[in-house]
């Protein structure tokens, strides 16, 4: 096994800035991602465009430079990229974390591939794994999705796009323009409140001239071959269907964090107990870093405000070392 004083368990932009941060205070830090380099922004629509502009997305004031109002994914990708190489960041990618153990004053970590002994673990593994399920029958097709790439695939077919918030929205109004014919299926009263200020009026606009049909207060409760049921205020309506897209939002690993004897707060938003001074967890010498702090509040933290989370633990970790 190898020893190490830190591991960090997801390169996002956050495993990657706790990296930089570690490597400026001379630790010795290893980081393993189970994908890509950034996974979750590879994962990224094709097309997706940030909600934040290129500064709010930068770790250690390295610059990101953009020539769009809002970066998008390839620039995103290209910054981090940029960042890990130039720096010369210790990561293993495609090497998956499967548990993390405390041993007396340090850690067994356990990969797919190797095992580490580590005096403190971060872990940073995001929320974008696991989607939340609509838990229907049919849901298992092959022609349902919980990720959206591109809309080429959906042109000329009947397409139900679930959920009423920027990634649902964003597809739908790109299906649209790719001559797919769209309908929403909106749990709630109407578009997300955080849809992005400037594709807003797009979407309802084209909901308004009946471009894209949009069911709100609806769910669908099966999805069928060629076609889904839904329940709408006006009663169970049948129609046809080629493919559903469900962006209903995705969730942290909680028992991956459970495993490592995380606890959570016991209301629904489950969120995993930690300082906030620290971002030490209640498991000594176990911290967390990035959007995994929100729990269900997957909208509470993002890169602009989690960023941080990097310089707080690697101050703490040197002060604290195999104490
Ligand atoms: P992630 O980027 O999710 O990184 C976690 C990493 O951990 C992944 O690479 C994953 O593969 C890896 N991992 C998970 N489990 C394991 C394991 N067991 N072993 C090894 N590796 C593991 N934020 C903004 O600030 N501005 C925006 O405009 C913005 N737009 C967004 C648009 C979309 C469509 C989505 C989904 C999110 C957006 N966010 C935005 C939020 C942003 O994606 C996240 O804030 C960011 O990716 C979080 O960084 P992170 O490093 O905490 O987690």
């Amino acid at each position: 096994s190898t020893d190490l004083d830190i591991i960090i368990i997801g390169a996002g932009p956050i495993g990657i800035a706790c990296a930089l941060e570690c490597k400026k205070q001379n630790l010795n830090y290893q980081v393993i991602e189970k994908g890509a380099l950034t996974n979750s922004l590879f994962n990224y629509p094709l097309n997706m465009t940030f909600f934040s502009t290129s500064e709010k997305l930068e770790i250690d004031n390295i610059p990101f430079i953009s020539n769009n109002p809002k970066p998008n994914r390839n620039e995103a990708l290209e910054y981090y990229r940029r960042v890990a190489t130039s720096n010369q960041l210790n990561i293993n990618l495609y090497e998956k974390v499967v548990s993390i153990k405390k041993h007396n004053d340090d850690f067994q970590v356990v990969s797919d591939q190797q095992h580490y002994k580590a005096n403190k673990v971060i872990i940073a593994t995001g929320f974008y794994d696991i989607p939340n399920y609509l838990n229907v029958p049919g849901e298992d097709l092959p022609k349902v999705f919980h990720y959206y790439k591109e809309a080429h695939p959906f042109t000329l077919q009947n397409i139900a796009v679930v959920g009423a918030s920027n990634s649902a929205v964003d597809a739908a109004l790109e299906i649209y323009r790719k001559s797919g014919n769209v309908t929403m299926i909106v749990r709630k009263e109407a578009i997300g409140e955080r849809v992005k200020y400037w594709v807003r009026p797009d979407i309802l606009n084209r909901i308004e001239e009946s471009s894209i049909t949009a069911y709100f207060n609806s769910e669908i409760k099966e999805i069928k071959l060629n076609e889904i049921i839904i329940e709408t205020p006006e009663g169970e309506k049948i129609l046809p269907n080629d493919y559903v897209i469900a962006l209903t939002g995705y969730r942290p690993n909680f028992k991956f964090l459970a495993d490592a004897g995380i606890e959570f707060s016991k209301d629904e938003k489950h969120i995993p107990n930690y300082n906030s001074e620290t971002m030490e967890s209640n498991v000594k010498g176990l911290y967390l870093a990035g959007v995994i702090c929100g729990g269900m509040e997957t909208h509470k933290w993002f890169i602009e405000n989690s960023r941080i989370h990097a310089k707080i633990i690697a101050n703490h970790i040197k002060n604290n070392l195999n104490k």
